[in-house]
């Protein structure tokens, strides 16, 4: 019988199993819903214990789909929202509070401190991320400030801080084992990325006592193994990364230059840096991409705010069509945008223009302008968003991005995939297994149980659906690119503050 690999992908919005034969095929899947809360403006928040029981309803239902028990699997991997923080009890292993989800801004006034005394510049040099609420460790510190008991349990020596990775390997273990994976690690604010350890400035300045975090562990490798009394069986919990470096890896970009992009609600898009750590000058954060060994990968990352989103409002606010899929055909029944473009900016711009008060924008509308053609333009926009990105991390790294891989809910459009590749002159290519965050984590752990003998092999199980050759020439690339600029700038500072 093949080997068995099981991927636990805990979301923002669900909780899933995958299980994958030893050839990367999908042999079971199930899904629960996760509910956030959202007790003030601002505040985004889930319940630690309804995490772990979805996550570990899912875990029982993939089993039973696939008629196999925990005994079966040869290795559990992890990959998880990241950021996302649990604070729980050491004693009795339940959390004291809420999970504070990753988008939440309630830490917004110590970040501005921060700023306000420089300590930002350390922060950006020491783990590579901006100071912003997003990342772990002010979450952490609101806790300790916050929530009864935190800090009386944080001098006991009891408190126990975990991004949702560390929450599941401990519920896994039955509360034996208080671990983390360092591309988890890289999403706190206080890991320092080049020594890859907690710093303890940065920890001083936060008032986190170091005894409340987790032990670092490398992407791929056993960590611990999953109680036997939770589903009968003790399977090596060996492979965890954050969720885009998992889809990195999953995408096997394993050599420097290569990215990938994920079309979704907003585009994430990370590329391999190698051993290299390369801090970006526009806005890009800097993160490791996974630990192999003794070898640390790095990686520059940046997101577009608005992308599917932007087809989201085209279909429920402007009712221009009923179903997503539509909008390929749409798009390729006119021959171009008309002189249409369309700025996203609904919640302001992102990297690399950084302008909170730019707003949403279509410009160059003729009496000839229809549908089509504020269809095309939009899709068009998620595709000029994503090459602004693209071209700042070649500006960071010196080095043009070599190719880029696809996935997410956006990326099944092909006319959005052939002008991507058009607009960036690059070979973009859409693999067969689009569920590449999972994959990533099964690779990871599959490789440290000797599934497969090395990353060679696991690039080979990697395969591609449709690749998309650009069609354009440079110069009319530049063209558009020059265009949308053009357009982008009519966005900016709209908003008076
Ligand atoms: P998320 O994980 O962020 O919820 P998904 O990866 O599931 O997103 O992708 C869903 C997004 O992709 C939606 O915003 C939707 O509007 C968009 N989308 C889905 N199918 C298409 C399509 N064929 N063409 C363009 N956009 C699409």
């Amino acid at each position: 019988m093949s080997q068995i690999i099981m991927a636990l992908d805990q979301g923002t919005t669900s909780s899933r199993t995958i299980l994958f034969d030893e050839n990367g095929k999908i042999v079971a899947v199930a899904n629960a819903p996760l509910v956030c809360h959202y007790p003030q403006s601002g505040w985004v928040e889930q319940v630690p214990e309804e995490i772990w029981s979805s996550q570990r309803q899912t875990i029982e239902a993939a089993l039973a789909q696939a008629k196999l028990s925990m005994k079966d699997i040869s290795a559990v991997g992890i990959t998880n929202q990241r950021e996302s923080t649990i604070a729980w009890n050491r004693k009795t292993g339940d959390a004291i509070g809420p999970a504070i989800n990753w988008q939440c801004r309630r830490t917004a006034d110590f970040c501005e401190e921060l700023k306000a005394e420089g300590f930002d510049r350390i922060l950006k040099n020491r783990t590579g991320l901006v100071t912003d609420p997003y990342f772990s460790g002010t979450k952490m510190r609101w806790i300790l400030e916050n929530v009864p008991q935190a800090r009386k349990l944080a001098d006991q020596g009891n408190l126990c801080f975990g991004t949702v990775d560390s929450w599941l390997i401990w519920k896994l273990t039955g509360g034996r084992v208080h671990a983390t994976e360092i591309s988890n690690a890289s999403r706190t604010l206080v890991f320092n990325i080049d020594a890859c350890s907690w710093d303890d400035e940065i920890l001083a300045r936060f008032g986190i006592p170091r005894e409340t975090l987790p032990e670092v562990h490398p992407s791929s490798g056993v960590i611990a193994t999953v109680n036997p009394e939770l589903f009968g069986g003790e399977a090596p919990i060996a492979g965890v990364a954050g969720d885009q470096q998992a889809a990195l890896f999953g995408q096997a970009c394993f050599e420097p230059g290569m990215a990938k992009n994920t079309y979704g609600t907003g585009c994430f898009m990370i590329s391999n840096t190698g051993s290299e750590l390369v801090f970006s000058k526009h806005g890009l954060l800097t993160t490791i991409a996974w630990q192999i060994g003794n070898e640390v990968t790095y990686a520059l990352e940046g997101s577009v705010f608005i992308a599917g989103a932007l087809i989201q409002w085209l279909r429920d606010g402007l009712q221009l069509f009923e179903d997503a899929a539509e909008t390929q055909a749409m798009a390729e029944s006119v021959s171009d945008s008309g002189g249409v473009f369309v700025v996203p900016a609904f919640v302001g711009l992102g990297a690399p223009h950084w302008d909170p008060y730019a707003r949403g924008t279509i410009v160059g509308l003729t009496r000839d302008t229809n549908r089509n053609h504020i269809v095309r333009a939009s899709l068009e926009a998620i595709a000029y968003q994503s090459a602004e990105v693209l071209s700042s991390i070649a500006k960071d790294t010196g080095t043009e991005v070599k190719e880029l891989r696809i996935d997410g809910g956006a990326a099944a459009n092909n006319f959005l995939c052939q002008f991507q590749a058009d607009l960036l002159g690059l070979k973009v290519t859409r693999p067969q297994v689009l569920e590449t965050t999972a994959m990533g984590a099964a690779f990871l752990a599959g490789l440290a149980v000797g599934v497969w003998k090395d990353q060679a092999q696991i690039r080979s199980l990697w395969q591609e659906e449709k690749t998309f050759t650009p069609q354009l020439s440079k110069n009319e690339a530049v063209e558009h690119m020059k265009n949308w600029n053009r357009a982008v700038e009519r966005s900016k500072g709209w908003i008076i503050p």
